[in-house]
């Protein structure tokens, strides 16, 4: 993050402008949104900056600009058409220390000003660091509509009521879920409404209500999908950000980890490098423990949580404890493969069934049913089965699938690093070397896998 945001509190703050052509005209019409105190110097005035200057709203220096104008200021805009005087005065401010932006010229400039949805007390400030003005305006135009237009009364409304609130709940986590309560539910909806007086009477109800800092542990499982953060469910979305506390393992990608809720607390249960990962008993009193001393615990598991992911037994152990829980499902490894590498796991020429199987090596072997997974018509999924691929092919040959049969492997499927290879039981393990294919890595076995070539719809693979 090269430029670090902010948001400064102007009450007492000085701020030049140099220049006073329509682009300062533009900034120091940002600025009257604020409390400075704005003086603006250029010999030449355009008539928005003279008729700001005769309504007094700034200070006005009709003159060329001159070092001294920098004096008990702290922050400088620089927006004359010389761009020598730009460097000079942008240099000078430097050398004092004064915040400076030289408009439209992002090396000159200590900081920059983002682009920002205004809904006062609310306000949004987005940045692309001044490489990407378009998609800047686009993201702006998406929060627009997704904020609700009059977000600035819920604003008003709940520094109205901070104070209430912090004397009736004394924890934080209190007054947090009693604040969440109050935005998600019918209260926020009345003030929004502009039903200010309706909202008051519902709010002061509910904060006198005996019942509300009740504990409310409980633990949602939640399937964080295969990798891509777009494939998240919206429920799983809301959930993560709400959770005090986090607990994931491996295959939760970092771009899905940045979406919970900044300051739950987030700990890995996965297997680091040349460590073994937390043994599963200990998870599932680490949940139980959590969510009894009264989190909101979300347990985020890759993929589906209910496919090779162990939620089940996870969730027994709550039962036991009488511990609230809530399961979220997620489209798992098979599903993400499957649609980002172009290969239906049906289709009416090709299959007429899909088996999801663990691959999972267990003392050199693998425990399958290979005659029922080894039949015309099928697809079959492994999971965990890099390690194993000889003996899949081995055993689905000499169970009677042919030796040219499709195969594929996708890599990090649905991700920037997804890869795809394919061949036949033939030569795939000799493939996947040559391709350096690493975990997390799915084989699809069947016809259905011929039709990548055609449907393959991403250009990465
Ligand atoms: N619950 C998960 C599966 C966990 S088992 C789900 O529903 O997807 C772990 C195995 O899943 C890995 O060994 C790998 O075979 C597969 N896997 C998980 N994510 C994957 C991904 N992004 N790409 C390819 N395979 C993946």
């Amino acid at each position: 993050m090269q430029y670090f945001p902010i948001f400064l509190d102007t009450t007492d703050l000085n701020c030049l402008v140099v220049g006073a052509g329509e682009v300062a005209a533009r900034k120091v019409e940002l600025l009257l949104k604020t409390s400075a105190s704005i003086t603006v110097v250029a010999p030449i005035v355009c008539d928005t900056v003279q008729a700001f200057a005769k309504e007094g709203k700034i200070k006005l220096i009709n003159r060329a600009y001159g070092e001294a104008d920098l004096s008990n200021q702290q922050m400088v805009f620089v927006a004359t058409d010389n761009s020598e005087l730009n460097t000079l005065i942008h240099d000078q401010a430097r050398a004092q220390k004064i915040l400076v932006n030289v408009v439209d010229n992002t090396p000159l400039c200590q900081f920059i000003t983002p682009s920002i949805v205004d809904r006062a007390p609310i306000t949004i400030a987005i940045s692309s660091g001044g490489v990407a003005p378009v998609l800047l305006r686009y993201l702006r135009q998406k929060l627009e509509s997704v904020i609700p237009h009059n977000v600035g009364l819920l604003g008003q409304f709940s520094n109205k009521f901070r104070g209430s609130v912090k004397r009736r709940f004394k924890s934080v986590t209190e007054r947090r879920y009693f604040w969440e309560d109050v935005l998600e539910g019918d209260i926020a909806e009345s003030v929004l409404q502009g039903n200010a007086q309706v909202a008051q009477q519902k709010f002061l109800t509910k904060l006198n209500a005996t019942d509300t800092a009740k504990t409310r542990g409980e633990v949602y499982l939640v399937g964080a999908g295969p990798g891509d953060p777009d494939l998240l469910t919206f429920k799983a979305l809301r959930l993560m950000q709400k959770a005090d506390l986090v607990v994931y393992d491996r295959l939760v990608s970092p771009e899905i980890l940045e979406l919970v809720r900044r300051d739950a607390e987030k700990i890995y249960v996965g297997k680091a490098k040349s460590k073994h990962s937390v043994p599963q008993n200990e998870i599932n009193d680490l949940l139980v423990k959590k969510a009894l001393a009264g989190n909101r615990v979300v347990r985020l598991k890759g993929g589906d949580p209910f496919i090779f992911g162990r939620g089940g037994e996870e969730l027994e152990t709550l039962v036991e404890h009488g511990v609230r829980f809530q399961v979220v499902p997620g489209i798992t490894a098979a599903n993400g493969a499957a649609s980002y590498a172009g290969i239906p796991l049906t289709h009416r020429d090709h299959a007429k069934s899909v088996v999801f199987a663990t691959g999972h090596l267990q003392d050199n072997s693998i425990n399958l049913n290979w005659q029922g997974l080894a039949q015309p018509d099928q697809t079959i999924v492994f999971y965990m089965g890099l390690t194993g691929l000889a003996i899949i092919c081995e055993q689905l040959v000499k169970h009677g699938l042919a030796n040219t049969t499709p195969i594929a492997m996708v890599q990090s499927a649905t991700t920037t690093h997804q890869k795809v290879i394919t061949g036949t039981f033939k030569d795939i393990q000799q493939k996947a070397e040559d391709a350096g294919i690493k975990p997390p890595a799915l084989i699809i076995v069947g016809s259905v896998v011929s039709l990548h070539k055609k449907l393959n719809w991403r250009s990465d693979s």
